[in-house]
């Protein structure tokens, strides 16, 4: 078994790695930062998702995606998507542009380029699996999350219309993972309400202990993905699964 997984660094995805790696796989982590405690038990490449010409490049022929899926076998090939950030956050009108081209890019653009990549590269194989790490805030409209909501809403859809392709082989499915103890949290945290209304129903979420550990979440996302209902249902909430 390989993974492939997106913001391996911290937060939900360095969880994800862990728990693919305790369960045998051999794993590519792929962020800026690398991961010091999984050092050694991972091949890593440090790149910014948000470039997608940095994305493209793992790509090429003789690169990292390359290198890492040769001589794959007959084993499942796993791409997780986990890498996001949830800037710009405020009200429509007053977001820096640089900051909603980045969050297209980081949220989209590199998901949907290595979705891509990795199909391509493991055409033949009888199983290969995609996932995306998508959020309800693609699901349900809330204030301040206008890039963020429909960023993770376009990845829902790209697992619709990719399962629809029903290429040989591949299952799809984009799956929100609930209300995660990570960085992102304490950034929303963060926010001033006049930025962002829902600030405080998180500080609740914090002080009343309702956050799913990275740990639990992603040993939960782990088991959908090497079961057979992946991708039975290309929308999904971890919530509704365990
Ligand atoms: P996090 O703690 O902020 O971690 C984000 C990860 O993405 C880091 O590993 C980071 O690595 C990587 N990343 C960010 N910008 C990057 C860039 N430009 N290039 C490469 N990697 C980049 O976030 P998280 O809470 O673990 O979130 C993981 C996923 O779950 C995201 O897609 C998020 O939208 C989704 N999600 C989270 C929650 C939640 O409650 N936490 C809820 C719903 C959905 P580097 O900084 O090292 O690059």
């Amino acid at each position: 078994m390989k993974a492939i997984v997106t913001g391996h660094s911290r937060g939900l995805g360095a969880a994800l790695a862990a728990a693919l790696l305790d369960r045998g796989a051999a794993v590519l982590g792929l962020a800026r930062a690398g991961n010091p405690a999984l050092a050694g038990r991972l091949d890593q490449v440090a790149v910014d998702l948000a470039n997608p010409d940095a994305v493209a490049a793992l790509a090429v022929p003789g690169g990292p995606l390359d290198r890492f899926l040769a001589g794959s076998g007959a084993g499942p090939v796993l791409l997780l998507n986990n890498a996001g950030m949830v800037e710009p956050i405020g009200p429509a009108g007053t977001l820096d542009p640089a900051v909603v081209a980045r969050a297209v890019a980081l949220n989209v653009t590199a998901p949907l380029l290595l979705a891509d990549a990795v199909i391509a590269a493991t055409e033949g194989q009888a199983d290969r699996r995609v996932l995306h790490v998508s959020s309800g805030a693609g699901r349900s409209a809330y204030p301040g999350w206008s890039v963020y909501g429909a960023t993770k809403a376009a990845l829902d859809h790209h697992a619709r219309a990719v399962a629809a392709d029903a290429r040989p082989g591949l299952r799809i499915a984009s799956v929100a993972p609930g209300v995660v103890d990570t960085d992102m949290q304490a950034a929303l945290r963060a926010t001033p309400e006049d930025r962002f209304v829902l600030r405080a129903r998180f500080v609740s979420l914090k002080a009343d202990n309702a956050l799913t550990s990275p740990e639990d979440c992603a040993a939960r996302m782990i088991d959908h993905l090497l079961s057979d209902a992946f991708g039975r249902d290309p929308v999904a909430d971890i919530r509704d699964l365990t």
